[in-house]
């Protein structure tokens, strides 16, 4: 409701504003090197027909088939991290290597996996459960068994006092009673309409919500310790999440996302939360099941079994991977590409992201072996700990660039032109969000203009929709950084953080078109005579701001 009204509002307004730029003689104000955007495409697509030249495949199975779910800091996280550097290497990309950086002192991550699950409603009758342990969930101590209890959060000590003594052996159900799910009538998965694209490309003009929603007050700080204190004394065997109620989400909120059983898991820090209890994710029809039937006073036992392995000495730190091709004629100033090579552990994370890290890769190797002259270093960053808030590449942008906080200017920041971002799942690039720096319009415009074959190249004045990307590391400290518009396909029905984000829902043909786009435009990056134009500098925060 909200939106739709703010798109209609805005018909009129962007007729004016986009007729006069539309016309079909706008001159063109980058010159683009078409040879090289040939050589780029031969690179990847193969310059005769039945010839292709593309490695996507390779790297999106190594990533994820090979060696599965990339949890920042777990065995896989680091024995994919070797694999890519030993890739890059045999590439001949230059400087490769690891860039280690320590995790924020409240935020330590541990190497965990999970070694083991079993998870089964055993009465009133059985039923084997689709579910997945959480992240950084301790293990149960064996194969447990006990009643399952429908639990929410007290937000009073008098609600917390009515409870007391109740949780001992139960397996508690934290989403509360069974949530509706909607008929997922809408397609499973989609690519952006026209429609859909001229609407991105408009400004939202901010506007009172005239429809606030209600939320859950916040836990105070008190009250969270008290519940903590109480759940470690009552000790509860166990805690289940429905899959597809994320915690932030509102109670009862009905929604056809992640459903048939593909679940959740919770896509925030928990490996610095004191995670006292094993903690299971359900699929949402398993968790209703169980709820309904507690509902009826019909009572339900619940069998779990965690295994896990956890290597406390990766805690204080973790790494990005960092290659280059070095720039001919001025080498100290740098473009980049990046993606995060981190995911969550519920499946092998094939969209989010190794795909784009594979083509980010890619990007590299095209631009490696189509022999191009650059003038520009391009480097590529494959960063650890973005799922637990952008925590590699903010350490890296204040290790190379500025502190967000004080924004104290470090050498390279004068010297950096561009980041690229792609972490917008397995969709083909639509566009581009400019977030608010009208300056690089007409630039990319153009850029666009060359690769139309490939794309239309919407862009959009805003950043992403919702959520947060690496590319906001560069943007705080005032450095120009993009995240690409890409087609949504399933990514938020089945993909998306979920137990089914396997190399199945990759889409290749897409993932090679976001290699080509993505070396193209760090081609041009790289060879234009100015960097790309900035932003003003954002002032000074206090110290105690910002921060996810
Ligand atoms: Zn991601």
């Amino acid at each position: 409701m909200f939106r739709t009204s703010n798109a209609i509002g805005f018909l009129a307004a962007s007729i004016l504003f986009i007729l006069p730029s539309g016309g079909q003689d706008r001159q063109q104000r980058e010159s683009i090197d078409l040879n090289a955007l040939y050589k780029i495409k031969a690179a990847e697509f193969g310059s005769t027909v039945g010839n292709p030249k593309s490695k996507i495949e390779d790297i999106a199975y190594n990533l994820t088939d090979r060696y599965g779910p990339r949890l920042t800091n777990s065995p896989e996280f680091r024995q994919a991290a070797d694999w890519v550097v030993q890739q890059l290497k045999d590439w001949g990309l230059a400087n490769v290597h690891m860039e280690r950086w320590a995790t924020p002192p409240n935020r330590p991550l541990p190497s965990w996996h999970c070694t083991f699950l079993s998870a089964s409603m055993v009465k009133p009758s059985y039923q084997p459960l689709i579910a997945v342990p959480e992240a950084w969930s301790p293990p149960t101590a064996g194969s447990i068994t006990g009643s399952a209890m429908l639990f929410q959060i007290p937000h009073s000590t008098e609600e917390l006092e009515r409870l007391r003594g109740k949780l001992a052996g139960k397996m508690l159900l934290l989403g509360g009673p069974a949530s509706g799910l909607a008929l997922p009538e809408a397609p499973l998965a989609n690519r952006f309409t026209g429609e859909e694209l001229a609407g991105l490309a408009i400004e939202l003009i901010p506007v009172k919500d005239p429809f606030p929603r209600p939320s859950e007050p916040p836990l105070s700080d008190e009250m969270e310790a008290k519940i903590e204190e109480w759940l470690n004394q009552d000790k509860p065997l166990a805690k289940f999440w429905s899959g597809v109620r994320l915690p932030w989400e509102l109670p009862g909120a009905a929604t056809n996302r992640y459903q048939g059983g593909t679940l959740v898991g919770p896509g925030f820090e928990n490996a610095s939360t004191a995670n006292s209890r094993p903690t299971v994710i359900l699929a949402a029809e398993h968790y209703n099941r169980i709820a309904r039937l507690l509902a009826r006073n019909v009572p339900v036992q619940l069998q779990a079994e965690i295994k896990t392995e956890v290597d406390e000495t990766y805690k204080a730190e973790s790494l990005n991977v960092i290659a280059e091709i070095p720039g001919v004629t001025k080498p100290t100033e740098v473009v980049m590409a990046g993606a995060h090579l981190d995911s969550w552990p519920y499946a092998t994370g094939a969209t989010d992201n190794a795909i784009g890290c594979a083509a980010a890769m890619e990007a590299m190797r095209i631009l490696r072996d189509s022999h191009l002259r650059m003038d520009r270093t391009v480097r590529l960053a494959l960063w650890g700990g973005e799922e637990q808030g952008m925590l590699g590449s903010r350490a890296y942008v204040k290790q190379h660039f500025a502190d967000r906080v004080s924004m104290q200017l470090k050498p390279e920041h004068e010297k950096f032109s561009v980041y690229l971002n792609l972490d917008g799942g397995s969709g083909k690039v639509r566009g581009i969000y400019l977030r608010h720096n009208e300056m690089a319009r007409p630039i990319f415009e153009d850029w666009f203009a060359a690769l139309k074959d490939l794309t239309s190249g919407t862009i959009s004045i805003r950043d992403m929709d919702n959520g947060v990307a690496d590319h906001l590391a560069f943007d705080e400290v005032g450095l120009p950084a993009f995240f690409f518009l890409q087609d949504p396909l399933d990514s938020e029905t089945r993909s998306h953080h979920t137990n089914m984000d396997t190399f199945d829902r990759i889409q290749l043909p897409d993932a090679e078109q976001m290699a080509v786009v993505l070396a193209s435009f760090l081609y041009n990056a790289a060879t234009r005579p100015d960097k790309l134009p900035r932003k003003e500098l954002p002032a000074p925060k206090r110290a105690d701001s910002g921060g996810r």
